[in-house]
């Protein structure tokens, strides 16, 4: 349920309010929006008097939400939701671009990665130090070691950190050294990483499940917010359909769809969709087009060497080229990517 309250409601009118919702059992989120404040209640409201609410002076109306995602709900807070990372802004007309390799494979490979990336606007480093593989006898990232390097590469780019968790077991290591954690296709509906990662003060970056629908992915971020943390990032990254000429299938459609049902920012994964480095480019310049707040893309010096998804990476010399066409995307549909200084 949501109230809409009037203009003139009182700081005092809606502690009060707050005060005796809460008592009823019923958790409030206050959003103070551009043109209208919206009070969201969360929790079972089937006991709350609708007619008694709508009745106070100071609320406009009462709306019953039908769908089972509250704090991701737009109903709930009609602004988009901004993350800010370090000084970059993600969401609400900021577009970032996450890039890098699939895997941190060595200190120089991760730091000049970091270099060219950098160098051409990506706001934010993506590396996998723990790796989900399909096969226990394939690369399994460097672990810890790989941590470290990133802390290396955004020592010497400034570029934050993203980076795939996998156990609840290494939420403090990620806590401490990580800018955002990456939440992976495969855990997207590991409810009890979700529910710790909620506790967190930290931005997470949850990628949309193999199989899952987009009402699974808001459930799933839903979680995460639940226990108070705010600061998500929603990522579409290509679902399993019976096409297999691309990895999966890039549903460039739930950019319009999570824009209309969430506030959150939402970035697309062209690699993990496509799985080719030739339809990088052309699905990063329709998600730009089609509202995208931003892109994360798999970028190695080396693709034919790489470890891990080397067919979807892309060099830094195309990832150049991508940003300059990505930039004039953006022109069009009045976004921009900004940076701090160094
Ligand atoms: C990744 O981004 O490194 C990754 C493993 O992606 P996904 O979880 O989308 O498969
Ligand atoms: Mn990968």
């Amino acid at each position: 349920m949501i109230l809409v309250l009037k203009e003139n409601a009182s700081k005092a009118q809606i502690d009060n309010l707050i005060a005796w919702l809460k008592g009823m059992g019923v958790e409030t989120h206050l959003s103070k929006g551009t043109y209208q404040t919206i009070l969201g209640l969360i929790g079972d409201t089937s006991g709350l008097d609708e007619d008694m609410l709508s009745s106070l002076d100071f609320v406009e109306t009462v709306k019953r939400i039908r769908e089972p995602f509250k704090n991701a709900n737009r109903k709930f807070h009609p602004d988009d939701t901004v993350v800010e990372i370090n000084g970059r802004k993600i969401g609400g007309g900021n577009f970032q671009v996450i890039a890098g390799p699939c895997s941190v494979e060595s200190e120089e490979q991760i730091t000049f990665i970091a270099g060219e990336v950098k160098k051409v606007g990506a706001g934010l480093l993506r590396g996998g130090a723990f790796k989900p593989r399909t096969s226990p006898y394939a690369f399994q990232g460097l672990g810890d070691d790989g941590i470290r390097l990133l802390m290396e590469a955004r020592k010497a780019t400034g570029l934050p950190i993203v980076t795939e968790i996998m156990d609840a077991g290494h939420i403090p290591m990620f806590e401490e050294c990580v800018d955002v954690i990456q939440v992976g296709a495969r855990n997207m509906q590991n409810f009890e990483l979700l529910k710790e990662l909620g506790k967190l003060n930290k931005p997470i970056l949850l990628k949309r499940g193999l199989a899952n629908t987009i009402q699974e992915l808001l459930m799933s971020a839903e979680y995460i917010m639940a226990g108070g943390n705010h600061q998500v990032i929603l990522c579409e990254r290509g679902i399993r359909t019976f096409e297999t000429y691309t990895r999966n299938t890039l549903d460039l459609s739930a950019i319009p769809v999570i824009k209309e049902l969430s506030h959150l920012p939402v970035v697309i994964d062209p690699s993990h969709s496509t799985g080719h480095s030739r339809f990088v480019a052309s699905m990063s310049l329709a998600a730009a087009a089609a509202g995208a707040d931003g892109l994360i893309i798999e970028v190695h010096n080396d693709p034919q060497h790489a470890l891990c998804d080397g067919p979807q990476s892309i060099t830094p010399e195309a990832f150049a080229e991508l940003m300059k066409d990505i930039r004039r995307i953006l022109e069009v549909v009045g976004k921009k990517i900004e940076l701090p200084e160094d």
